[in-house]
């Protein structure tokens, strides 16, 4: 069992005390200062900067340091310099008070310039003492209490609390900025809406609980199949979104794709009963379908309806007057003869997940053609092509 305090508790809260690091290179000063301080602190003692800085580095129950200023090794304002630079916050915040001359005001100006928080005369006594280092610890402890409930405030402000996904405010803040970002830098920019199919049926049937248990599933898996550079949300009921940046139309439905195929294939056990998802997508992309993110959402939506409408579990890159609908692709890559069939057909669209295997299944008959006639393919880009296609694919 742990049985340490919370970091906030209060000295004398079940016995309880706090850490204070005694330093100094003077075994009487020491322990002195270690009686002086033990009805309500617990003292650990270093007998110079560099053992100090091992403790406090160690240690994260070390919450006040006392220090002598001149020791071998590392003195104090070494000490105090070293934890004002640390890239741990709570070294970098804990409270250093620094014993000096009575009236030494050279030391303590030097002391308060390293970042010390105060000092003790070596002569002042035990009370003065005790009320210093509790004042200084206490306002350490209401330091970080409020940056634990600022952060606290931050996360609950951009986050979903049942997927913990990032929500629609905090979407449309880094949709918004990676958007101009592409725009500047020409490149293409997708937007995927996603809806589960049928909730209403999974909650009516299954019940509440259950159709919570089954976004948070959805989600989970959604997150397991973006890429790093993604942004993915909920941002309604059973809706979800991702922002996808440098992703082409092409690479774009490989994903909506890729993205179907999980949520269908997901094993959502719930009080014994095997609950079946599945999404439908619409897809959107800056610069054919907009620019803006309101335009890019809304095109992502019309066309969610689309892929709704044509029977759901599909997803929908187009609107109807460019010739294409919602596109129910090939569950298994096709064979050549098929695939060129298909084009014939005008079901390419069918096809767009499987166009990295058929290239690379095409690539022998491409270097043969290179080898027996001047009119030479360029296989290194088709190689490069396949490449990029799959990584976009998360290959
Ligand atoms: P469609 O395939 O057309 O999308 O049908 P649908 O039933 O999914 O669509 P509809 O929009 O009619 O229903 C959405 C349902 O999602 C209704 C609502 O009760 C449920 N829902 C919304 N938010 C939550 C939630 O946080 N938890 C649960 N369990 N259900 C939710
Ligand atoms: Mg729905
Ligand atoms: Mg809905």
């Amino acid at each position: 069992m742990n049985d340490t305090p919370s970091p906030f508790s209060e000295p004398g809260a079940d016995g309880f005390k706090p850490l204070i690091l005694i330093v100094d290179d003077s075994p009487t000063i020491r322990l002195s200062l270690s009686r002086a301080l033990q009805d309500e602190f617990t003292p650990v003692e270093a007998v110079d900067g560099e053992q100090a800085w091992e403790f406090i580095s160690g240690d994260d129950r070390i919450e006040v340091v006392i220090t002598d200023l001149s020791m071998p090794r590392l003195d104090g304002l070494g000490l105090v310099k070293r934890m004002r630079d640390s890239v741990v916050m709570r070294v970098r915040n804990m409270p250093v008070i620094m014993v000096t001359g009575d009236d030494d005001t050279e030391a303590r100006e030097a002391s308060f310039m390293a970042g010390a928080n105060d000092f003790v005369a070596k002569t002042s006594d035990r009370v003065e003492l005790l009320a210093r280092l509790r004042a200084h610890r206490k306002l350490a402890v209401t330091l970080r209490e409020l940056e634990e409930s600022q952060r606290e405030l931050r996360e609950q402000a951009n986050t979903d609390p049942l997927t913990h996904l990032a929500n629609r405010r905090f979407f449309s803040h880094i949709a918004n900025k990676e958007l101009s970002l592409m725009r500047r830098q020409k490149e293409y920019f997708a937007v995927l809406m996603m809806d589960i199919d049928h909730f209403k049926h999974t909650n009516d049937t299954f019940g509440h609980a259950a159709g919570d248990y089954v976004l948070v599933q959805v989600a989970q898996v959604l997150s397991g199949n973006v890429r790093e550079e993604d942004t993915l949300a909920r941002i309604g009921g059973e809706e979800f979104v991702v922002s996808s940046p440098y992703t082409s139309r092409l690479a774009a439905i490989v994903l909506a794709e890729r993205l179907r195929k999980a949520v269908e294939s997901l094993e959502v056990q719930f009080e014994g009963n095997r609950i079946p998802v599945t999404i439908s997508i619409g897809i959107a992309m800056q610069p054919q379908d907009g620019d803006v993110l309101d335009t890019l959402l809304a095109v992502a939506d019309e066309r969610l309806y689309a892929a709704k409408n044509a029977g759901r579990n599909r997803f929908c890159a187009a609107s109807k007057h460019q010739g294409e609908l919602a596109v129910d692709v090939e569950k298994v890559c096709p064979k050549l003869d098929e695939a060129v069939g298909m084009i014939k057909h005008g079901n390419l669209h069918r096809l767009i997940p499987h166009i990295p295997t058929l290239l690379e299944e095409l690539i022998p008959l491409f270097e043969l053609v290179n080898e027996e006639s001047p009119a030479r393919i360029d296989v290194d880009q088709v190689r490069a092509a396949i490449v990029e296609l799959k990584a976009k694919d998360g290959h």
